[in-house]
């Protein structure tokens, strides 16, 4: 036994708050796809911190990037101007093709962003009279933790204890076309999505449902709000999760591997029309564009664009799938996904299969109690993928 694990894990659950339930294991360090625990086992993440480790752990170019920066300034508060922040919004426009960007930190936040941002659209815009705006969302949906994020959830964990929840929010079925007709109204601001549910245990929506979904939005004059913190940027072999139905959104929400797993930074993207509601003093965040992030992000999305992370999640994770789909095992229900981000939904419970993995050297996490969610990060190569394939073979055969 790893006694100064267990002392670490101990002081955890002594002054921790109770909100998580970690598999056992301290990681002390990262470099790539690999992970190493305090005795210098070597695992492979294949969780990539949700996502936000597309690039890798420590990608070389967003590490420089971050000490280049903190050897500078690293925050300035937006009272100021700082150097970073305008070529960072530079960059976030081309990349989204989209006119403005608002930056925040966490994904949550991002979210709150994108909820404000809608709610005064359909007042000042669209002309929705005081206090009756809106927003439609679906069953399912994981869009995070903060009192707006939760109120729009349908899972009674996330809500429970915590209500009042806020007014205004619609839940319909995910998928389902007909109930986003009828749940639209004169008074909707915006229909708020996840091209593919993650938490939920990777949802994907039945082919030509964003292309509908989006169209029907435009038509309706309500704003179509992609959440793609946890599927944009490659994840799922696209840019965005959006690109599979060529579905531009009214706003993009990005997050997680937009920081390449060094910094937190999350953002709003859209054109002017919609993020030209905020004016200042509306909205803002002591930490949002600060230079550190900007400049760390700056890299994280050259590393994505330039080694091209979305086409090898789309080559990789079809390689991934194929292999996956020859399992024939009464415990597998399901394999789904696209690109790097897979889920197989077993018959069972999948933590303890998650906790087999483990000893085989291979993280994964149990999302939804019966799905194992395998999502590396995108710069995996072959053999190590093959080497994943193996163990995963040996736990799910
Ligand atoms: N939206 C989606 C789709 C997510 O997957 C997550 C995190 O898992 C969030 C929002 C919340 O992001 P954060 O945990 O950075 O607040």
């Amino acid at each position: 036994k790893d006694t100064n694990a267990q002392n670490l894990m101990q002081l955890t659950d002594q002054f921790g708050a109770n909100n998580y339930h970690p598999l056992p294991i301290v990681i002390s360090k990262a470099e790539g796809v690999w992970v190493e625990d305090t005795e210098g086992k070597r695992y492979m993440d294949m969780l990539s911190a949700y996502s936000a480790v597309n690039q890798g752990h420590r990608h070389p170019k967003v590490i420089t990037a971050l000490i280049e920066q903190a050897q500078k300034v690293t925050l300035t508060s937006r009272a100021f101007h700082n150097d970073q922040l305008g070529l960072w919004y530079e960059k976030m426009a081309a990349f989204t093709n989209k006119e403005m960007i608002l930056p925040m930190n966490t994904g949550a936040e991002a979210v709150e962003t994108a909820f404000k941002a809608a709610r005064r659209w359909g007042y000042d815009v669209k002309g929705i009279a005081d206090g009756q705006a809106e927003i439609i969302v679906c069953s399912g949906n994981f869009h995070g933790r903060t009192m707006a994020a939760v109120s729009l959830s349908s899972e009674v964990a996330y809500r429970r204890g915590f209500g009042p929840m806020l007014p205004g929010i619609k839940i319909i079925p995910y998928g389902d076309l007909e109930s986003l007709k009828a749940a639209i109204t004169p008074n909707t601001a915006a229909f708020l999505l996840e091209p593919i549910q993650g938490e939920a245990g990777i949802i994907i929506p039945p082919d030509g449902y964003l292309k509908a979904a989006s169209e029907l939005c435009k038509e309706e004059n309500v704003l179509f709000i992609a959440d793609e913190i946890q599927v944009g940027l490659g994840r799922t072999g696209k840019r965005f999760a959006c690109d599979w139905e060529d579905v531009v959104p009214d706003l993009y929400i990005l997050g997680k591997a937009l920081g390449g797993g060094v910094f937190p930074i999350s953002c709003v993207a859209g054109d002017k029309q919609v993020l030209g509601v905020f004016n200042p003093g509306s909205h803002g965040s002591t930490f949002g564009g600060n230079p550190l992030a900007c400049a760390v992000s700056i890299a994280a999305l050259d590393v994505t664009e330039g080694e091209d992370l979305a086409a090898r999640s789309n080559r990789l994770g079809s390689y991934l799938q194929d292999q996956l789909q020859q399992l024939t095992s009464h415990k597998i229900k399901e394999v789904r996904g696209r690109g790097l981000f897979v889920g197989v939904e077993l018959t069972e419970p999948a933590r303890p299969y998650c906790e087999k993995l483990k000893e085989l050297g291979v993280l994964c996490k149990e999302t939804h109690e019966t799905v194992i969610r395998i999502a590396p990060p995108l710069i995996i190569i072959e053999d190590e993928l093959e080497w994943a394939i193996d163990k995963l073979k040996q736990v799910l055969q």
